[in-house]
C-alpha cells in the first residue's frame, strides 16, 4: 500500500451503520517511508460510534478506557501541521494495558501458572493487553476526527491473544477453561458479595454476565460456581488488618492498592498523614457527572469516633443523588494540605479529561480552606447548624426558636436589614444555652461577615442538593456504625477497608442497577433513598398551611393517616419538623415536601438558592452599557448558559436513563453488544424508554422553572 503524506489525500469515511468498528473501514498508511500510521478519518460526531462498535468485537468483546487525554484551545496555534490535534484521546482496552499482582508491581502477562500460594490475589481483568488507539480531533478541521490504530489485535506483549474466546492459554491450572471475568462482571460479583446477597444470587447474575462474554456450558457453570465461592471466602477472610500496627498496615494497603490512590503523605515531623482514595471507577464517574457541575464535600461531623476525620467528595449523578468520588483522610484543614491534595486530584482528573472543570463546589464547612477551587464555591452549611443546634441545646422549643433566628440574620442579606444587631439579640436572648452560643460565636461570627457577602454573591445550594449530600452522609454513619463495638473505629485501616469495600459496593451497585434496569430492589431503594424523592410521594392534599400567621404546616403522615406532624417556619431553609428524623438534625421529607408547597405561592418568600439566583441575574443585567464589546460578550455568554442549563434540564428529566448515559464515557456502561457469542445480553440491555417511565419520579418544579426561563 501506498504511504500517503498529506493528510488532505486521505478521504473521510462515513459508514451507513448506527455503530462501526475498525473492520468497516479501510486503513491508509499516513506520514513517511520511515515512520509511519494506520489511520482513518471519520466524522467526528462519529467517534462514539465507533468506539462502541469496536467493543462489541466477537472474538475479544471488550471495552475501552480513555488512558490519556489531551487539549488545546482554538486558536492558540499559529503554525500547525495539518493532522495537529485539538484534542487528543488515547483508548485502551481495558483487559490491559498493565497486569497488576499483589504488591502494585506490573506483572508480565504470563502463560503458565506461576508457583505462588496467593493466585487468588491477582485480579482477571488485567491481562495486559496492547491493543488500543488515538483519536485526534483535528485543530485545523475541527468536525473530522483522525483515527490512529496500529495496535489492533488484542494480544499481550509476548504476542498472545490475551482475553476473549480465543485465548486458550490463561493463568492458572484449568484456566482454559475459566470464563474471563472482565472489570464489570468482578466488580459486581464482588459489590454483591461485599453486601451480603446469597450466593446463589450472586452466581445467577455472575453467569449471566459471562453468557455476554462466551458461551455457557456446564463445565463453565461449575467453574463460574467455583469462581463466585472462592471470592466469598476470600472477601468473608479478608482483614482490613495488614498489620498490627494500624500505621504498618495502612502503608501496606497503600503499596497494594497504588491505581486507587491519588495522594498519599505519610505523617512525618514536617507533616500531617493525608490520604486521598480514588478508584478508577470514582474517577470515571467524577469525569462524567462532574464536568461542569456541581462537586460538593461532605465532612464527618457527628463521626468524632474516628481516629481521623473523613472528607469526602461527592457529584450529583444523573438521579441527582450524591456519589462519592473520591475520600481524604487526614486531620489536617490547613491550607497548603488541602490544596496539595486538591491539585492532586485535579490533575488525575485533567490527565483523563482536559477540559474537565466544575461549575460549583458546595462546601459544609466554614473552617474548611478549599483555595484551588474556591472561587466558585457555594455554601450547604444551613444543616450543619441544624445538627449543632440539636446537638447542643436540648429543648425543643428553643431549638425551634434559635433556627428560625439564624434564618433571619441569613436572609437579613436580601432585607436590607443589620444582621449585627439580630446578631445581638440572638447572643442576649439565648443566653442560657451557653454551648450553642460559645459554638456558634466560635466558629461563625468571626467570619460571618465574609459568609453573608459571599452568599450574596455566590449561588446558593438547594435543599435538593443538601438533601442529596445529607443521604450519603446518612448512609455513611450507618455503614461505620454497622460494627463499630468492635473499637474499629480508631483504627484508619478499617475506616480505609470499610470505604473501599463495602460503601463504594453500594453505590456501585446502585448505579449499576439503575444504568442496566436489573436488581429492581436495589434500583428502587436507590431512588427513594433521599428525603427530596421522598418528599415527592407526599400528595399536595396531604399539606395544610396556617393560613393566617405562616407559623407552622401541617403534613399528614404517611405511614399512618390519623397522625399528623408540625413543620414550623414552612416555606423556609429555615423550617423545623417535629418528626423523628427531623428532631435528630435531619432534612426530613416532611420540611421538602412544605416548601415545595410553598415556592409557588406569593405569600411566601422565595427560597434562598432562588434569591441569591435572582441576584446574580438582575447583577448579570445591569453591567454592561449599551452597545458595547461587554454587552456583547454578556449576550453570548448568557447564550450560552441558557443553552447549556437547558441540556441539563433536558437531561435530567429524561425517562430514559439509558439516553443520558450513552452520551457519556464508555468505560462502565454497559452497551448493546453485538456479539454473536453466547445469548442476547437482556439483562444488561439498556432500559427502553416505555420499561422505565413507572418507576421515574415526578419532575419537581424547580427544573421546570428553569426550563421555563427561555
Ligand atoms: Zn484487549
Ligand atoms: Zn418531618
Amino acid at each position: 500500500m501506498d504511504i500517503i503524506e498529506s493528510i488532505l489525500n486521505i478521504p473521510v469515511q462515513d459508514p451507513p451503520e448506527e455503530e462501526f468498528s475498525s473492520a468497516d473501514l479501510s486503513w491508509s498508511k499516513f506520514g513517511t517511508a520511515d515512520r509511519h500510521d494506520n489511520v482513518a478519518l471519520i466524522p467526528y460526531a462519529r467517534v462514539d460510534a465507533f468506539i462502541i462498535g469496536e467493543c462489541s468485537n466477537v472474538e475479544c468483546p471488550t471495552r475501552f478506557h480513555i488512558e490519556r487525554g489531551r487539549k488545546r484551545s482554538k486558536g492558540s496555534l499559529k503554525e500547525y501541521k495539518s493532522d495537529e490535534y485539538l484534542e487528543y484521546r488515547l483508548y485502551w482496552c481495558s483487559f490491559g494495558p498493565e497486569n497488576y499482582g499483589e504488591g502494585g508491581g506490573i506483572l508480565p502477562s504470563r502463560r503458565y501458572r506461576l508457583n505462588t500460594r496467593n493466585r487468588a490475589a491477582r485480579p482477571q481483568s488485567m491481562r495486559g493487553c496492547t491493543c488500543h488507539f488515538v483519536v485526534k480531533r483535528l485543530y485545523a478541521r475541527p468536525s473530522l476526527a483522525l483515527l490512529i490504530y496500529n495496535d489492533r489485535r488484542h494480544v499481550n506483549k509476548s504476542g498472545f491473544v490475551c482475553h476473549g474466546p480465543l485465548d486458550g492459554d490463561a493463568i492458572g491450572p484449568g484456566a482454559k477453561k475459566v470464563p474471563y471475568v472482565c472489570n464489570e462482571i468482578q466488580q459486581q460479583t464482588m459489590s454483591m458479595i461485599y453486601l451480603g446477597i446469597p450466593e446463589e444470587n450472586v452466581l445467577e447474575k455472575h453467569i449471566e454476565g459471562l453468557q455476554r462474554y462466551g458461551d455457557s456450558n456446564a463445565t463453565v457453570n461449575i467453574l463460574a460456581s467455583q469462581y463466585v465461592h472462592k471470592l466469598g471466602m476470600i472477601i468473608k477472610r479478608s482483614t482490613h488488618e495488614l498489620d498490627l500496627d494500624d500505621q504498618a498496615s495502612i502503608r501496606m494497603w497503600v503499596e497494594r492498592n497504588k491505581k486507587s490512590i491519588f495522594f498519599y503523605q505519610d505523617t512525618s515531623e514536617t507533616n500531617p498523614f493525608v490520604l486521598g482514595i480514588q478508584t478508577e471507577w470514582q474517577l470515571q464517574q467524577m469525569i462524567r457527572f462532574g464536568h461542569r457541575s456541581l462537586v460538593a464535600a461532605d465532612s464527618t461531623f457527628g463521626i468524632k469516633r474516628l481516629k481521623y476525620p473523613l472528607c469526602t467528595l461527592l457529584v450529583f449523578d444523573s438521579r441527582r443523588h450524591a456519589l462519592p468520588v473520591a475520600w481524604v483522610i487526614t486531620r489536617s484543614i490547613a491550607k497548603p494540605d488541602v490544596s496539595k491534595w486538591m491539585k492532586a486530584l485535579l490533575n488525575r482528573v485533567r490527565a483523563v479529561d482536559p477540559g474537565w472543570r466544575i461549575n460549583g463546589f458546595l462546601i459544609d464547612d466554614a473552617a474548611a480552606e478549599t483555595d484551588p477551587i474556591r472561587h466558585c464555591g457555594l455554601t450547604t452549611f444551613i444543616l450543619s447548624w441544624l445538627r449543632n443546634i440539636v446537638k447542643r441545646c436540648s429543648n425543643i422549643e428553643v431549638q425551634r426558636e434559635i433556627f428560625k433566628r439564624l434564618g433571619k440574620i441569613v436572609y437579613s442579606i436580601w432585607d436590607g436589614v443589620d444582621y449585627s444587631v439580630a446578631l445581638k439579640e440572638l447572643n442576649q436572648d439565648f443566653v442560657d444555652q451557653t454551648s450553642f452560643v460559645q459554638y456558634f460565636n466560635a466558629s461563625w461570627v468571626p467570619k460571618i461577615e465574609m459568609w453573608l457577602t459571599s452568599m450574596r454573591n455566590l449561588p446558593l445550594a438547594s435543599q435538593e442538593a443538601s438533601g442529596a449530600i445529607e443521604a450519603y452522609h446518612v448512609k455513611l454513619k450507618v455503614k461505620l456504625y454497622d460494627d463499630s463495638h468492635l473499637g474499629a473505629l480508631q483504627r484508619v485501616d478499617w475506616l480505609v477497608h470499610k470505604l473501599t469495600t463495602e460503601l463504594h459496593s453500594s453505590y456501585w451497585l446502585d448505579r449499576y442497577a439503575d444504568e442496566s434496569d436489573s436488581f429492581q430492589n436495589v434500583k428502587e431503594e436507590y431512588i427513594a433513598s433521599t428525603s427530596w424523592h421522598r418528599a415527592l410521594q407526599i400528595p399536595d392534599c396531604d399539606v395544610t398551611l396556617d393560613d393566617k400567621d405562616h407559623l407552622f404546616a401541617k403534613v399528614v403522615s404517611q405511614k399512618d393517616s390519623s397522625l399528623t406532624h408540625l413543620v414550623w417556619n414552612p416555606g423556609s431553609e429555615f423550617a423545623f419538623c417535629d418528626c423523628s428524623w427531623s428532631i435528630r438534625g435531619n432534612l426530613c421529607k416532611h420540611v421538602v415536601k412544605v416548601n415545595i408547597f410553598c415556592e409557588n405561592r406569593q405569600e411566601f418568600q422565595p427560597s434562598m438558592s432562588c434569591q441569591s439566583f435572582k441576584e446574580i441575574l438582575t447583577n448579570l443585567w445591569r453591567k454592561p452599557t449599551e452597545d458595547s464589546i461587554s454587552l456583547d460578550l454578556s449576550m453570548a455568554w448568557t447564550q450560552q448558559i441558557l443553552e447549556q442549563i437547558q441540556k441539563l434540564v433536558e437531561l435530567n428529566s429524561s425517562n430514559d436513563i439509558g439516553c443520558v448515559v450513552n452520551n457519556m464515557p464508555l468505560k462502565w456502561i454497559a452497551k448493546r453488544g453485538r456479539t454473536s457469542v453466547g445469548k442476547p445480553p437482556s439483562a444488561l440491555a439498556l432500559p427502553s424508554s416505555s420499561k422505565s417511565n413507572a418507576i421515574v419520579p415526578k419532575r419537581n418544579r424547580k427544573r421546570k422553572r428553569l426550563s421555563r426561563l427561555r
